[in-house]
């Protein structure tokens, strides 16, 4: 038995936002979880009546933007029609007692991805998801621009029914919002702590780690080797400057992260060569989740520093990242109810699978 297929039983605690832990379990008999049935490949590439297809670009709102601007589009922004958030009119906040309320305000647009209806990422051409890349930026700057009360712009995606994607065309959303969500809040406010300690990033340590750390534990009773750590056991891909990671304490089975391998706090900082790297990186990574799950249904969130005052010191403490969450099964009333994580994959097996995916380009 490789030191990778050893069975886990363990908490593991997140060390960026250590109030979110993961209980990592991989025997069978541990196994509380149903598992989620891969995602239904919808690989045509025209649908009728699908409202994201080309040819039906009646059947949205008008544009607010479309890529190139003229001629066939390859990405189009639309308003969501059914927003979760709204500008129509703002109203003051509302504090009664303990009923706080913050005004909903904000905006919810959605990016078609592709004028291709059930094409995969990792089947998009690098140069299509170069400029996806640079849409999301385009559009995160204006979306700040556009309303100090706006703190925090959130791009993600989600794909397949188990993640909550309503229409199968593939698409990503993006939502301004009033407040800074709560795990942005969390990861933010402990790397800052971290960095007043420690002078350095918490994600540039990790990334450190990952790449330069190699160890082993020994069973203080027996001497019998309990863990080893092996350099890059967590690395997914490595380009010249961005990095795919296996969180060691991941929430779902699949989960990878993607960081810039320089600090970079903010998204909007990238450049066109960061996103064309990017582009390639994140293919790649989902290729390799594509082949190990065969379809993943996932998805995922671009996390950067948020915009406005107060988060204005955290250049040096916090690091932009990608989470890309593959759901391969359905949350347990444990899970829900204890706000603990199960994981019945090891990060470290994960890894090796993930890695051990040969890729033709
Ligand atoms: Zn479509
Ligand atoms: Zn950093
Ligand atoms: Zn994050």
């Amino acid at each position: 038995m490789t030191d990778v297929d050893k069975p886990v039983r363990e908490i593991r605690i997140n060390p960026i936002v250590p109030s979110e832990s993961v209980l990592v379990a991989t025997a069978r008999s541990m196994r509380p979880k149903k598992a989620e049935a891969p995602a239904p490949r919808d690989t045509r590439a025209h649908v009728e009546t699908c409202p994201f297809c080309s040819g039906n670009e009646h059947m949205t709102p008008p544009p607010i933007a479309t890529y190139p601007a003229a001629g066939d589009w390859q990405i189009r922004i639309v308003e969501n029609l059914y927003p979760v958030l709204g500008d129509d009119r703002e109203n003051p906040n509302l504090t009664f007692g303990l009923q706080q309320t913050i005004d909903g305000y904000g905006r919810h647009e959605v990016i078609i991805d592709n004028a291709r209806h059930g094409v995969a990422i990792h089947e998009m051409g690098d140069d299509h998801l170069g400029l996806l890349f640079g849409v999301y930026r385009e559009h995160m700057e204006k979306l700040y621009r556009s309303n100090p009360r706006l703190r925090y712009v959130l791009v993600f995606k989600n794909f397949g029914p188990a993640a909550g994607a309503s229409i199968a065309h593939t698409h990503s959303q993006i939502i301004a919002t009033p407040v800074v969500p709560d795990n942005v809040q969390a990861e933010v406010e402990n790397s800052r702590r971290y960095h007043e300690k420690h002078h350095r990033c918490i994600f540039c340590a990790l990334i450190d780690e990952a790449l330069t750390f190699e160890a082993t534990l020994y069973d203080r009773e027996s001497g019998e080797i309990r863990r080893k750590l092996d350099v890059g056991q967590f690395v997914i891909e490595r380009g010249k400057k961005f990095i795919a990671i296996k969180p060691f304490a991941s929430r779902y089975e699949w989960e990878v992260h993607i960081l810039p391998l320089s600090h970079q706090s903010d998204f909007l900082a990238a450049t066109p060569d960061d996103l064309a790297e990017l582009a390639r990186l994140f293919r790649r990574t989902m290729a390799r989740l594509d082949a190990v799950l065969g379809g993943a249904q996932y998805n995922f969130f671009l996390h950067s520093v948020p915009h406005a005052p107060a988060y204005a010191d955290c250049g040096a403490s916090y690091h932009w990242h990608i989470e890309i969450c593959p759901r391969t099964s359905i949350p347990t009333g444990f899970e829900l109810g204890s706000g603990l994580f199960v994981n019945t994959v090891s990060p470290e097996t994960a890894a090796a699978k993930l890695r051990a995916v040969t890729l033709t380009d």
